[in-house]
Parts: structure tokens; sequence; C-alpha cells
């Protein structure tokens, strides 16, 4: 091997011998630091020693990757590059900026570029490493995962835990952010058909939210407040998922692992008498597309009573079969119950099973002609009637179950507990309108296995750039 070594450059051979070099101290250092911390008894208390070698060994890694950086200049080999307004950037000085890794800090010196047609500045190697504001593409890879199933508090805590890296709350905030931005305009450009529906039917549930705002998010904005003024905007939620399984009674059970989310604050109102279709409406006809649910043999749209759900539902999907949620109509039975009766009466909670039981067995004359009974003194019956007879048949649960369909038993509302509540509206929180919709975004994506292709993607975006 050593003669074949002639053949290289000067140059070549130089690099060659600070590889070696440089693993050889890497490798001594490592030795050095193992053996001083066994000698003094590390193997006592084995969690402090391998936190104390893992944390060595990056920063020797860190002072190697930094140390080869900085001596290459090939960043700034020409005195002018090409900006991408379309001018010339010329050479100015190279340039030291601390940036987060996942072996932690490092200093780097980059060449520094400026474009005097658009007066921006720009080092090419940031570019080229990906290195957003001042973090790593693999922590900022961290701080999305974690930032997506918890607190940017959390977060950061579980950070320095399991990384042992120092990422502040605002810090997760701002990168978890930026990534919940990207990850908003690509479910927008990336629409790509499923090859195939995963399942012969397939159900597509929609709900809504209310997510607690700051009050900026809330200007002029009418709520259900005393005083007429909102705290929350509602978000909305569409998943897809299939029931080709059954619990041991033989009733559907939605798919473990055949759930998708897409959830935005966004409005189900079309805009314009053209028929222009709504934000909302566009969002799920692109989950409805990448799922394949227009071409299932079989179609169902869930969802409550909202009135949005179903204009909307009968736009897009004409052939799917429409079913309120068995969950909610029960829910909203059992409130009337205690606007009647009083809460906790024990007549309240008989007239509800009864109900229920009526519900269940399709007898929806006797179950509407009971609540009609009501509706002239309560308020909370008479809007029950409407919505019963609004929705009847989307509430032939008798048939729907002959069929083999899951009519649901709170698959859409776990949805919104689990992407928008579990994340969103826990006590303390209130957020900016980008926040509520990035950080939604994020957690949609994440809990619907998409996030690896999206990293790919960026990846491959950034490497054409
Ligand atoms: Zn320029």
């Amino acid at each position: 091997m050593g003669r074949c070594r002639t053949r290289l450059s000067q140059g070549g051979l130089e690099r060659g011998r600070r590889k070696k070099g440089l693993s050889t101290e890497l490798g001594s250092a490592l030795a050095k630091e193992t053996e001083k911390l066994i000698g003094q008894g590390a193997l006592e208390d084995f969690e402090s020693f391998e936190i104390a070698l893992r944390d060595h060994a990056l920063r020797l890694a860190a002072r190697m990757v930094e140390r080869q950086l900085n001596a290459d200049h090939s960043d700034a080999a020409t005195s002018y590059k090409p900006c991408s307004c379309g001018g010339e950037a010329r050479f100015v000085d190279r340039r030291q900026k601390s940036f987060l890794t996942v072996l932690g800090e490092i200093a780097l010196e980059r060449g520094y570029y400026h474009c005097a047609a658009c007066q921006r500045g720009f080092c090419p190697r940031d570019q080229l490493l990906g290195l957003d504001a001042s973090v790593s593409p693999g922590v900022l890879h961290m701080i999305s995962a974690s930032a997506a199933l918890v607190s940017f508090e959390e977060s950061s805590e579980l950070l320095v835990e399991l990384a042992g890296l120092r990422v502040n709350a605002k810090q997760v905030e701002r990168c978890a952010e930026m990534v919940g931005d990207e990850i908003i305009d690509d479910e927008r450009r990336v629409v790509e058909a499923a090859d195939a529906p995963s399942a012969p039917t397939l159900y597509l549930g929609m709900d809504g939210t209310g997510v607690p705002m700051r009050k900026e998010a809330l200007v002029g904005r009418q709520g259900k407040q005393e005083d007429g003024s909102a705290k929350t905007r509602e978000m909305k939620l569409c998943t897809v998922f299939s029931a080709e399984g059954h619990d041991a009674d033989g009733v559907p059970m939605r798919d473990h692992g055949s759930v998708t989310y897409s959830a935005a604050i966004e409005s189900a109102a079309s805009k314009d008498p053209d028929d222009e279709p709504s934000e909302f409406a566009g969002r799920v006809q692109r989950e409805a597309t990448r799922r394949g649910f227009e071409r299932a043999q079989r179609q169902v749209v869930l969802g409550d009573g909202a009135p949005w759900i179903w204009n909307l539902a009968t736009d897009l999907f004409p052939d799917a079969i429409q079913i309120v949620d068995r969950f909610h109509a029960k829910q909203s039975l059992s409130q009337v119950a205690k606007a009647i009766f009083g809460d906790g009466s024990p007549i309240a909670a008989s007239w509800s099973e009864q109900r229920h039981a009526e519900l269940d067995a399709g007898e929806l004359d006797s179950l509407i002609a009971a609540v009609a009974d009501h509706r002239e003194r309560n308020e909370a019956a008479r809007r029950c009637c409407k919505h019963l007879e609004t929705n009847r048949l989307r509430m032939r649960y008798p048939e729907f179950r002959s069929q083999g369909l899951c009519t649901s038993s709170g698959v859409v509302e776990a949805g919104c507990k689990n992407v928008v509540g579990a994340r969103l509206k826990r006590s303390g929180m209130h957020w900016t309108l980008r926040g509520a919709g990035a950080i939604a975004a994020l957690r949609a994506a994440r809990l619907s296995r998409r996030l690896p292709d999206f990293w790919d993607r960026r990846r491959l975006s950034r490497k054409a750039a």
C-alpha cells in the first residue's frame, strides 16, 4: 500500500498523513481519558462514566471537525460567486461563527461573500452544510422530533438529558416553528397520490377544536365569552384511516398504523360565489389524494353535527357514505339529559341510557319524539331535536353495522385530542397564529409518520440549490 502513495500529489500525501495523525491523536486521547476515568474508580458508577466518556469523545470530535474544516479554504476558492439574485457576490473575508452540532458547539471560520446588487451577504459553506441560523441539521432534527411531542420547555430539558445539548426553550420554539413552516409549505406542494388505497373501505373524519390564542391573534374575532370576545381559534382536523380489524364482539376497529392527519387553523367556508374551494377543503382534498380515498371501493365520511363538515363532504366526495360519529351523538344526548333533569340526577342517567339504546337500535322516531317532549321549555333539547332531524340519515346505525362499517366511537375526536389537544391545549399555553399552525403541522406530520420523507426531500432540495 505504502508504495502506491508515491502516485499521490504532494498535497494528497500531506492530507493522508494529517488524517492518519488526527485519527491516532483522537484514538490515543480517548484511550487516555478512558484509562484515567477507570483509574479513578469510575466503573463503580457506570452511568457517570458512560456520560463523562461520551461528552469527552464528542468534545474531541468537535475539535477535530473544527480543525479540519477551518484548515480547508476551498469554500472561497474564487474571488466571485454567483448570488441567488442573479448578481455576482465578491469575497470579503473569513468570518467566525459558533454553531451547535450534535457534537456540541463548534466555531467555524467560513468564507464570506457580499453581493453589491442585492446588498446581501452569505457563506457558501453554511449553505453546503445546511447550517440554519446557528444549529446543524442533526440538531434541528432532534429539536423537531422532541417539540412535535412535548412543550418547548420539556424539549429543552430532554435535549440536555438525552443528547447533552443545551438549547433553551426559546431556541427550541424558533427552530421548531421554522421546520413547521417548511412542513406547511411541503404539504401544499407535495401531493403524491397513493399507488392504491390501503384498504377496500377508507374513512375520512373531520372535526374542529378551539386552540387558546394570544390576544393579538384574536383581535376583532367574535367568540363565546360573555362580552362576545374570543379566547380561542378553531383548528380543523382531517384524518384518514381504515378499520378492517374487529374487536372481540365483531365491531370494526380502527387499524393501528393506518391513521394519517392534517390540521390547520383554516376556514371551511368558500371565499366567493365562484365556488372556489375553501382553504380547508383544499387541505382535505390533498389528504384524500395522498391516501387514495376516492379510489377506495367504499368511502365513509365521519363527523359530528357541524354543518361545515357535511357541506364539505357533499361537495368533495358525493359518493361517500356519511355517518355521524356515534360517540358524538351519544355525548350530545347525555348533555341534553343534564340540561333537562340536572347534572348527576338519577333520572338524567336513565333517560340518556334509554335514548342511547334507541339510537343504537335505529329507533329514531321514538328518540326524536322523546327529545321533542322537552323542546318548548329547554333550549338544549330544541337544538338537539333539530340536529337529530337534520342528521337522521347519517345515524342509520343498524344498517351501517350490517354493512360492516365502523360507526366510530370517538375515533375522530380522539384524533383531535391527540394531534391538537395533547400538544397545543395544555394549561398555560397561548399561541400566535403562526406558532399554532407550525406546531400542528409538525405534530401531524410526525404522528402520520411523514417526517422521514420530509427530511429526505429537504436534504435533496438543499443539495440542488
Ligand atoms: Zn445578490
